[in-house]
């Protein structure tokens, strides 16, 4: 054997032995995502002290907070939040730009995550009709599948299908949602042609006739909810087929009322229950356990969505005690999952951030004047109508998410139509003004409003004009109860960002920090790319001493 190639063979040898694979560098064991939906900062404090020592608090007291985290765009709702969330970038590069809108080029409604062309698995219903085709960029999820050589366990759950989807990306190893029809976890078959035995075996399981069973009291004495309103106050919405807003909820018996034709089940019920929160949580822990989460040097991935405050919010609105027992209830299940997490795994080992994916506009019937109900539909008669008279044509084609499209035509006189509709808007209660889309050089907001509003738009997607709302409007459909979020305001805007567990040092700070920054950060604590349109920065003063 010539010399050279003794010395090759020692140096394959030697580089052999001391070859680290990438995935033995120091990494978490397991990343755990949590959107809160619908949870806006102030609910960090403003319930801290009925809130338990394991659960917000935990990630409070010893990880790291960020004062000031915003949204980068509008309309803040929960498709464009979470697949923002995990891109790190707005609706104008991932193009989630709200959760139904209206395709001007296909001329249909389609929604963030719903794909015709996908099956339901774990069904028979058109639930699992999904998939993330219509995400434009890669998630984080997607880039430790290939950081890792999808050697990761990767997995997203939630109530709301879009809060599973869009976050677990395009290549995870699974995601799962909750079929209002029968109360199970389904999938499509995206993901997979058959359910996983331990997720049927969990459906199987039937905690959601259990949790609907019981009477949903308040957890603690409703003295204690002093932070909000009595409870009987009409901006809450009682339960379909009732009439009662009031504390305690036979949920048995209202799961069974029939009205008008519409008819109750436990199972379209559960999510406006904190129980929808609690179902989530007990399947996070069977995903861990069944899929074996956490068990070696490759880092997994779980994103987990807890929707029943969203609903809850939609339904009774902030300031209602059932509001704060979903929030409470929450806390409860978070410390108790926190507790499974340390115990299995050490929570040390476990990289966690916690968000979520819009605010909520105060209740407008309570606080207004400033602040009410805007009648969209008023709003968009009148409008067609005046437009008609004035150019003899139809020259609206939709109006939906605020904003509005116009008819294609070389014979309208779209500087006609435009000068119309702004002046129309204005005059129009609630509405502020109608900012054009394709020159924001006329936008004449607050700069960050215009900002906001160019970030959450997509040519192709969005309309030609958007209407901007006064502060605290809400659409007339909340006249009926609860309240809603999508402005460009703070209160929409403003959520919770916090880190914790695998290498964060406890801290906080009240710089602006934006939603498209977490994934950029989380991608430069795990030292892989980041996805592929994130346009954030990595949240710096994480990594100062
Ligand atoms: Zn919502």
């Amino acid at each position: 054997m010539k010399l050279h190639s003794i010395l090759s063979l020692l140096f394959i040898a030697f580089c052999t032995f001391n070859y680290q694979p990438p995935s033995t560098q120091e990494q978490p064991k397991l990343i755990i995502g949590i959107v809160v939906d619908q949870m806006r900062y102030d609910y960090l404090y403003k319930y801290w002290d009925d809130y338990g020592d394991k659960g917000f608090k935990r990630l409070l007291q010893e990880g790291y907070v960020l004062h000031d985290g915003h949204y980068q765009y509008a309309p803040t709702f929960t498709g464009p939040g979470h697949a923002s969330i995990y891109t790190g970038t707005s609706p104008n590069v991932h193009g989630i730009i709200a959760n139904d809108w209206y395709d001007p080029i296909a001329k249909e409604y389609v929604n963030c995550a719903g794909d015709n062309d996908a099956n339901t698995v774990g069904s028979e219903s058109y639930n699992g009709k999904m998939s993330p085709h219509r995400l434009l960029s890669t998630t984080l999820v997607d880039q430790l599948e290939l950081a890792t050589n999808h050697r990761a366990k990767t997995i997203g759950i939630s109530i709301k299908d879009r809060g599973a989807i869009l976050p677990a990306g395009h290549h995870p190893d699974g995601a799962y949602w909750y079929d209002k029809t029968n109360g199970r976890f389904i999938t499509s078959d995206y993901y997979c042609e058959k359910l996983p035995d331990w997720v049927s075996e969990f459906n199987e399981r039937r905690l959601v006739d259990e949790y609907m069973a019981q009477t949903w009291n308040t957890l603690l004495p409703l003295d204690r909810y002093d932070e909000s309103l009595p409870d009987d106050k009409p901006f809450e919405r009682p339960f379909i087929n009732t009439a009662d807003n009031t504390f305690p909820y036979d949920l048995e018996k209202i799961s069974t009322l029939v009205r008008f034709g519409i008819k109750n089940t436990p199972y379209n019920l559960l999510p406006a229950t904190p129980f929808g929160n609690t179902l989530l949580k007990e399947f996070a822990k069977t995903v861990i356990d069944a899929e074996d989460m956490g068990s070696d040097q490759i880092p997994d991935f779980l994103t987990m969505s807890f929707s029943s405050t969203d609903y809850a919010g939609h339904q009774f609105g902030n300031f209602s005690v059932e509001v704060q027992d979903v929030y409470l209830r929450l806390d409860k299940d978070l410390g108790e999952f926190f507790d499974y997490l340390d115990q299995k795994i050490g929570l040390k080992n476990i990289l966690i951030f916690l968000s979520a994916d819009h605010g909520a506009t105060d209740v407008a019937g309570l606080v207004s004047p400033p602040g009410g109900y805007f009648r969209a539909n008023g709003f968009e008669t009148a409008l067609k109508h005046q437009l008609k008279e004035l150019t003899g044509k139809d020259v609206i084609e939709n109006i939906s998410n605020q904003q509005i499209y116009l008819v294609k035509n070389d014979n309208i006189d779209y500087n006609q139509v435009i000068e119309f509709i702004k002046s129309f808007t204005i005059k129009f209660p609630g509405a502020k003004e109608a900012i054009e889309l394709n020159d924001f050089s006329k936008c004449i907001e607050d700069q960050r409003i215009c900002d906001l509003i160019r970030n959450g738009i997509m040519p192709g997607r969005s309309g030609d004009l958007y209407v901007q709302l006064q502060p605290g409007w809400v659409s007339e459909s909340y006249l009926k109860g609860g309240t809603t979020h999508g402005s460009t305001y703070p209160q929409d805007t403003h959520v919770p960002i916090l880190f914790y567990g695998w290498h964060v040092k406890h801290g906080d700070n009240y710089h602006r920090n934006y939603i498209r920054d977490i994934a950029p950060t989380v991608s430069a604590i795990l030292k892989i790319s980041r996805p592929s349109g994130a346009t954030g920065l990595v949240i710096e003063d994480l990594f100062n001493n």
